[in-house]
This record gives structure tokens, C-alpha cells and sequence, in this order.
């Protein structure tokens, strides 16, 4: 598969014989500036009037750092600072503002918890998105934020259909294989070890480490698919898509562990419906928003930790916040960044490595955010209507979300926020950073002119991320390979906590791992 750049953008106007307009538009976000320091392994002198004393410094305010300082200042702790290298706290589930509709530049739901998730549940009273208790105990959130019907279409050969799963025009085989992916998906949600642990739930932290289950993980999704005769195109499609779509990575690029993961741990038991989607126009930069209100001015943006010293009284931090060298002596560390960094930053890791922090490997994305200043018609009447999630099946990309679906309303302006995960590519990273606005802009315009024609004209403006670092990589071997088990553990006065620790890339996770750490540090 090739990217999807120029040329083919080219063919699609040569095709047209027309001279498209292109709307305008820049790249955003992501400072490029840690790595280059990183890399340059500078000394750093701290003046001496710019030491501050502080109990815990929490490094990275994303989803995990905000959760730890939201958990400290339940419990009491307040002499905490959150230092963010953005001018933006919130990560890989940050958002942006504004007119039509505030819109999400990474994650965008959450699925209702499980009623046993009960610190994930107090957030959401908190966030007063809930209204109450079922009988079994089970959470009931607000309908307004439970994602609305249609929640999801896909495009193929000129036509949207209903859901994910491509059912038109499917065989007689190809019904019986999913019937039989469908009931193995249904073992594992049934399956509990000794101790009564489910194979997949989440938090991941949850789950049962029994042999039969951790054994998935020594192969990839596209082998154990194999290995059960499940073979079917379409099967195939749709099991490659959620793995480009949670892990942004290809079928056989992805543990099996993490493929079941994705088809079972949020169904509590078979014959049960997936648990719903909570969504907001700004995705999960909501919750971001929540957490960091408050912590409130303890969060320092555009601080960037470039070395942390542990010593005998506890450990140093040193920051670079615009041009200027600060440290914070701290008792205790939060280490809520991405953990391969941990080399780079903290001083005498790699003489006495914990973990193998190289272990830990990400993949690259760029999500673009259309400005559109109406939503394209459907083409067919019986074409299947805009959906929350729309997806290209012949496409590399995800497809897109529509930020304005809560409203209900399918027409006027609104923003479509689209995926493109670079797991096609070799060396993907290094690709995404050669190329330019103008060249991902046409990519993503390209690709949706497929479904819609009339893109070009209804889009406004289009801006872009490219997420260097986006997800964890839930490659075969790296969930039960031990690292991972590792870098739990605290290293001298650090505690590590990001959605790396679970190997797979959720708000849930990096909640969980915010919140173990600030207990680790109060329980001392
Ligand atoms: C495109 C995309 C779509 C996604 N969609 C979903 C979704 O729909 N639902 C879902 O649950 N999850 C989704 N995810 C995953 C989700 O965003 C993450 O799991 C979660 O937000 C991770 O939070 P974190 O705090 O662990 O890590 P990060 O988001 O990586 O945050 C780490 C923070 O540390 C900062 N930092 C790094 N180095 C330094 C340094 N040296 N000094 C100071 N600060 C530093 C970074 O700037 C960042 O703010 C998505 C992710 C991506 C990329």
C-alpha cells in the first residue's frame, strides 16, 4: 500500500479535469524542540535563585500526570507541581475551541466503566455526567453524553452502508465465519481463571496473567485469526481496522492478546451489547479539562523537564520554560511522559537500566481537523446518513468523527476530525515529518473526495497534527514480554505512570496509572 500523497491527488483533478480549490490551513501543536535538546545529552546549571522546593513534581500533563495531581489533591496533597512541555496540558487527548464546535486532536470517547471501575465512576459523578445506579449496580450516564444513533457507517464501492462490519453482499461462508469469530469473542468474555479474573477487562491491571491467556500475546491477531480458519475478506477487514483504529497498528503487526482485548473486554458477558460511547464534541479533552481545573495553577505549560537527578535527599528537576533553566528539588517524582524518554532524562538510567525503556515503542499518526461550512449530502436516497464515525473501507486512513453529532442536527457547519495512523508506511515517522501541510492536507482530501466530491468546496480550512509519538505499540511478545512488569515498579524516588505501562493506548489506562502512582507515593 502506498501513501496516499500527490500523485494519486494528481490522478483524482487530472480525472476531473478540474483545478481544485484547496483550502487554507497549517500544521499545529506538538513542539519538536524536547527531542533536538534531548539528543544534544547539555549539561545544565541551574541559577541558584531558581530552585524551588516542592513534594512531588509530576513530569508530562497528559491524561496520567493530571490524574495523579487529580488524585493528590483528593487526598489532601497539594504541594504538587505538573510540569507540561505544551502550552497545552491534556497530551495525545488534547482539544481544540471554538466556532462550530470544539473538536478532538487525538482521543475523542470513553466507554462506560464497568460498575467494578469504581475511581473512574467517582470522576464521572464528579463530572456530573451520571445520573444514578440500575438495580445490579451498573452506571447510568446522562443520555446527552452517550454517543447517539447512527453511531458508526462505512463506505464502499460508492455507497455508505450501516455499522463497521460490511454485511452487503456477503456469502454464505463469510456469514458463518463471522457467526464463528463472534461466538470465540464470546468465549473470552466468559472465560474467568481461578482467581475469577476475566481475560480482558479494564483497566487492563485487572485482567487474569494465566498462561491461556497470556500466551496470546506470542502471536500476532492475523495468525490466531488463522489459526482458527477465519479467513473471510471482510473478517479480515474488520479486525485489521480496530487494530489501525486502537493501536494504530495493521493486523499482523498487533499481539492477539490486544486484538481480543479489543473485541471483548468491554462486554461484560455474552450476549451483551459492547458498553456505550460518552463523547463530546472535544472528545476527551472534556475530561482533560475537568482534571485540570483542579489542579489549577500548579500546572506549569511550556516547561520542559530536560534532566531529572535522583540523590540521596531526593530528586532534581530541571526545566526549560521559555529560554530559561528552573529546577524543582522534589521529594518524589510522577513520571507521566512516554516512557522511552526515560533514558534521555533521567540521570544514571542507562548505567543501571531498570527496564528496557527501547521496549517501548510507538507508532506515528496525523489527525487533520476540517473546518466545513456545511456537512456533504448524501448521494444516493438510500445512502446510509452521516454517522458519528465514518469510515472508508478502500482507505488507509480511519475515515473521520464528526464533531457536531451530539447536536442531532445534520446539516450546517460543523468540524470532522480524520484519523490516519502511518502503520503503512516504513519508516512512517520520518515520512510523516518530510511532509508538509499542503502535502498531508491533500492526503486527507483526496481520500474523503471518494465519499464526498464536494470536500474541497465545503471545507473552509483544514489543520493538522502529526502525533510523532501517538500510541504504545501492542506488538506481539511486548504486553506479557516483562518490561512492561518492570517499569511499574518505582526506580530510586520515581514513579513512572503513562498509558505505556498497559502497552495499549487508552484513557482508562493512563487514569489507572496516574492514580497507582499517586497511591505508591502516599502509601510511603
Ligand atoms: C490519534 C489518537 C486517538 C486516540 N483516541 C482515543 C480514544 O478515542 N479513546 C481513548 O481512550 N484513547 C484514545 N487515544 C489514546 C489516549 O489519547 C491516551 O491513551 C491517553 O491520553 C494517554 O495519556 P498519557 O498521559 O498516558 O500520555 P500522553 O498523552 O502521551 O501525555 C504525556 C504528556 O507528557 C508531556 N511530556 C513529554 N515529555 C515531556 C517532558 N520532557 N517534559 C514535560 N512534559 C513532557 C507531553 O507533552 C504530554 O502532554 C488516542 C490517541 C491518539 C494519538
Amino acid at each position: 500500500m502506498t501513501f496516499l500523497g500527490a500523485p494519486l491527488a494528481m490522478a483524482a483533478c487530472e480525472e476531473q479535469n478540474v483545478q481544485q480549490r484547496f483550502p487554507e490551513g497549517e500544521i499545529v501543536g506538538q513542539s519538536v524542540q524536547l527531542g533536538h535538546i534531548l539528543r544534544e545529552s547539555r549539561t545544565f546549571e541551574v541559577p541558584a535563585d531558581k530552585w524551588t522546593n516542592v513534594k512531588i513534581a509530576i513530569v508530562g500533563g497528559g491524561v496520567a500526570g493530571l490524574s495523579a495531581a487529580w488524585k493528590l489533591s483528593k487526598s489532601g496533597v497539594t504541594d504538587f507541581v505538573v510540569l507540561e512541555l505544551e502550552k497545552e496540558a491534556g497530551g495525545t487527548s488534547r482539544s481544540g475551541e471554538g466556532t462550530p464546535a470544539g473538536h478532538p486532536w487525538g482521543a475523542h470517547y470513553l466507554p462506560v466503566p464497568f460498575r467494578e471501575n469504581a475511581e473512574l465512576i467517582s470522576l464521572l459523578d464528579e463530572m456530573e455526567l451520571t445520573e444514578g445506579r440500575r438495580a445490579d449496580g451498573d452506571l447510568v450516564v446522562k443520555e446527552q453524553y452517550l454517543c447517539r444513533e447512527p453511531e458508526e457507517r462505512v463506505f464502499y464501492k460508492g455507497r455508505w452502508y450501516d455499522g463497521l462490519y460490511l454485511h452487503v453482499g456477503e456469502s454464505d461462508d463469510e456469514k458463518r465465519q463471522f457467526a464463528e469469530f463472534q461466538k470465540k469473542i464470546n468465549v473470552w468474555v466468559n472465560w474467568r481463571d481461578a482467581r475469577g479474573r476475566r481475560a480482558f477487562v479494564v483497566p487492563s491491571a485487572l485482567a487474569s496473567d494465566d498462561a491461556e491467556v497470556t500466551a496470546l500475546d506470542k502471536i500476532s491477531f492475523g495468525d490466531w485469526l488463522r489459526q482458527n480458519g477465519l479467513t473471510s475478506e471482510r473478517l479480515i477487514w474488520y479486525c485489521d481496522y480496530a487494530c489501525r483504529d486502537d493501536y494504530g497498528l495493521k493486523l499482523e503487526q498487533t499481539s492477539a492478546w490486544a486484538g481480543l482485548f479489543y473485541f471483548s473486554s468491554r462486554i461484560r458477558k455474552s450476549g451483551d451489547e459492547s458498553q456505550p460511547f460518552i463523547t463530546f464534541p472535544e472528545g476527551n479533552g472534556r475530561f482533560v479539562r475537568h482534571l485540570a481545573a483542579g489542579a489549577k495553577d500548579r500546572i506549569l505549560r511550556s516547561h520542559v523537564v530536560v534532566s531529572i537527578v535522583p540523590n540521596e535527599k531526593g530528586v532534581e528537576v530541571v526545566c526549560l520554560a521559555g529560554g530559561e533553566l528552573r529546577g524543582f528539588r522534589a521529594e518524589e517524582v510522577i513520571y507521566a511522559s512516554p516512557i522511552f524518554t526515560a533514558p534521555y532524562v533521567i540521570r544514571g538510567f542507562r548505567d543501571d537500566a531498570p527496564f528496557a525503556a527501547s521496549e517501548f515503542q510507538h507508532n506515528a499518526w496525523f489527525v487533520a481537523n476540517l473546518f466545513l461550512k456545511d456537512r456533504p449530502k448524501p448521494r444516493f436516497a438510500r445512502d446510509f446518513p452521516l454517522a458519528w464515525d465514518n469510515v472508508i473501507y478502500e482507505s488507509p486512513s480511519l475515515g473521520y468523527v464528526n464533531a457536531t453529532h451530539q447536536k442531532g442536527i445534520d446539516y450546517g457547519p460543523s468540524v470532522f476530525t480524520y484519523y490516519y495512523p502511518m502503520c503503512h508506511e516504513e519508516g512512517g515517522r520520518t515520512k510523516l515529518f518530510n511532509y508538509e501541510w499542503r502535502d498531508l492536507a491533500d492526503v486527507c482530501l483526496t481520500d474523503l473526495s471518494r465519499a464526498h466530491p464536494e470536500i474541497y468546496d465545503i471545507t473552509e480550512r483544514i489543520d493538522i497534527m502529526r502525533w510523532g509519538h501517538a500510541m504504545i505499540s501492542p506488538r506481539p511478545g511486548f504486553i506479557w514480554g516483562g518490561e512492561r512488569q518492570k517499569a511499574m515498579k518505582p526506580y530510586r524516588n520515581i514513579h513512572f505512570a503513562h498509558t505505556d505501562l498497559s502497552g495499549i493506548a487508552l484513557f482508562e489506562e493512563a487514569f489507572h496509572h496516574g492514580l497507582r502512582a499517586a497511591t505508591e507515593i502516599r502509601g510511603r
